[in-house]
């Protein structure tokens, strides 16, 4: 591995970036305008971003001219729609963001197979569309995240062990490429683009509209369960012991989870340290009680499990649905064994020192591990539980010593994986390669190099042949 620090240079002369003004039709800011700072603000509200200029076209022909505009300029383009994954992009001197939240929308097919939405739409909108027609969508645990990064990126949900990535269920992207051409990529055309853009993220195009199947059923069995978290131990050698022989129509997650003392927070569990086991199961009421029975023997304080409509499922993780500032990190481990389980309950346990707000784990196997047919360059997903810890920054030290946790965290349990990891879940700079199998790896490299040379287009985890650290934020 060969790791080059990258030293861009600073654009002092504005008059580039100026140029961008003159020949887009769309919103540009840049900095010294007024809506400069409200224009780069991050979803993750700990990510400084400072870019050359912010770009927010309303539609695809305003976007083709943003990315040739910059082009031309000598400037590169990072595709965002929200931020939520700002941490890895690092220093931006040189790059014009270009926010999609313009292309908003979201269209129903009439036989109600897919459905097709705006390149800057969140994921709430599609969920509560589809749920209207009787249908669900392979959404994640947050409402407001892109459904562009997200699908692009993998695309990890409630439905995931019985139905798999949502990226494998992508049915066709429309994007503008390095080269400012507005293309649509799927099974029949630009298909080599199509295969890379589901997996590849930000680093082949910027998605203006995205097309993706739904699946018919509008209400399904999910909850939580939850347990103070001096269960901790007992509770989660069950859960461990029972993932690894569940049917794939469960997926589900346990987080020990440290709640501050705040007013919003539900009394019972304000200023606590609790066990949380959440999901959802794809099965009749009987099959689920039978299925979820060994987790409910040791009797939680709250369970929620239900028939739901498949709307709610948008909440049940309780994750936050406005910006605020967070450090994280994360593994992928391949079976939990009783040093992987003694780790994760020395860090996590009330009293470890811990300065995280969330450690998880959640359950992978099933449909997410055998190849999706006429899958991208995420064909699957590896391993049997991915780890996650994320810790609230909303001061410089809580942001040290999050970081400092979370990549202990992930540290101490990556031993019991292979070394690949989930990039989606990944807001620190990290080797891409890791993302992928080397053969998909390499491939998207190759292509990479083929259809954008001069390396226009920045995604959040750049496809390259080095590893290559540039300044990070923090
Ligand atoms: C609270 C929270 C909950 C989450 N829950 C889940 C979950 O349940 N399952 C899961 O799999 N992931 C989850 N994630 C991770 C999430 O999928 C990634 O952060 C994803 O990248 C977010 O996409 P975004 O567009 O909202 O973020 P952004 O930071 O805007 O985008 C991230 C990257 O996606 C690409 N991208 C975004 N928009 C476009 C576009 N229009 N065209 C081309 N590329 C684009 C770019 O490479 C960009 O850098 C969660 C993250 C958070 C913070």
């Amino acid at each position: 591995m060969t790791i080059h620090h990258l030293a861009r240079p600073r654009i002092q002369d504005r008059a580039v970036a100026h140029s961008l003004r003159g020949l887009c039709a769309g919103d540009v800011q840049l900095p010294g305008d007024p809506g400069y700072d409200a224009a780069r603000q991050a979803w993750n509200l700990a990510v400084d971003q400072r870019p050359a200029a912010v770009a927010r076209p309303a539609d695809a022909r305003q976007t083709a001219q943003v990315v040739r505009a910059a082009a031309a300029a000598g400037l590169r383009v990072a595709p965002q729609t929200t931020g939520h994954n700002a941490g890895p992009l690092g220093r931006l001197d040189d790059v014009v963001i270009v926010r999609t939240g313009a292309m908003n929308s979201v269209q129903v097919d009439p036989d109600r197979q897919g459905i097709r939405v705006g390149g800057g739409t969140l994921w709430l909108t599609a969920v509560t569309a589809a749920a209207a027609h009787g249908r669900a969508v392979l959404h994640g645990s947050a409402p407001d995240v892109g459904i562009a990064g997200y699908s692009l990126g993998g695309g990890l949900g409630w439905y995931a062990r019985a139905l798999g990535l949502q990226t494998n269920n992508v049915t066709a992207v429309e994007v503008v490429t390095a080269d400012g051409a507005l293309v649509r990529a799927d099974a029949e055309q630009n298909t080599e683009l199509f295969w890379a853009l589901r997996g590849g993220s930000g680093n082949f195009g910027i998605v203006t509209a995205l097309e993706f199947r739904t699946f018919p059923f509008a209400t399904t069995v999910a909850g939580m369960l939850v347990w103070d978290a001096a269960m901790a131990e007992p509770v989660l050698r069950r859960w461990v012991q029972w993932a690894g022989d569940a049917p794939d129509e469960v997926t589900t997650s346990l987080r020990v989870m440290s709640l501050p003392p705040l007013p919003e927070i539900p009394a019972p569990f304000r200023g606590r340290s609790l066990l949380i086991i959440d999901g959802a199961v794809l099965a009749s009421d009987a099959r689920s009680a039978e299925i979820l029975a060994p987790l409910r023997d040791l009797q939680p304080e709250v369970d929620t499990f239900a028939r739901v409509p498949v709307e709610t499922l948008s909440g049940l993780h309780m994750d936050p649905d406005s910006p605020m500032p967070s450090v994280s990190d994360t593994a992928i481990l391949d079976a939990m064994p009783e040093a992987a389980i003694e780790t994760f309950l020395d860090l996590a346990r009330p009293g470890s020192g811990s300065s995280l707000m969330m450690h998880e784990l959640r359950q992978l196997g099933g449909a997410l591990a055998r190849p999706h047919p006429g899958a991208g360059a995420m064909p699957t997903m590896p391993g049997a539980f991915l780890a996650f810890g994320g810790a609230l920054a909303a001061t410089p030290e809580m942001a040290a010593a999050g970081r400092r946790d979370a990549q202990a965290f992930a540290a101490a349990l990556a031993p019991f994986g292979s070394g690949r990891t989930y990039l989606n879940f990944q807001e620190n700079q990290t080797e891409t390669a890791a993302g992928f199998d080397p053969v998909n790896y390499g491939r998207l490299v190759a292509l990479k190099s083929a259809l954008d040379p001069q390396g226009v287009l920045l995604g959040n985890h750049p496809v390259r042949r080095t590893y290559e650290v540039e300044d990070e934020f923090f």
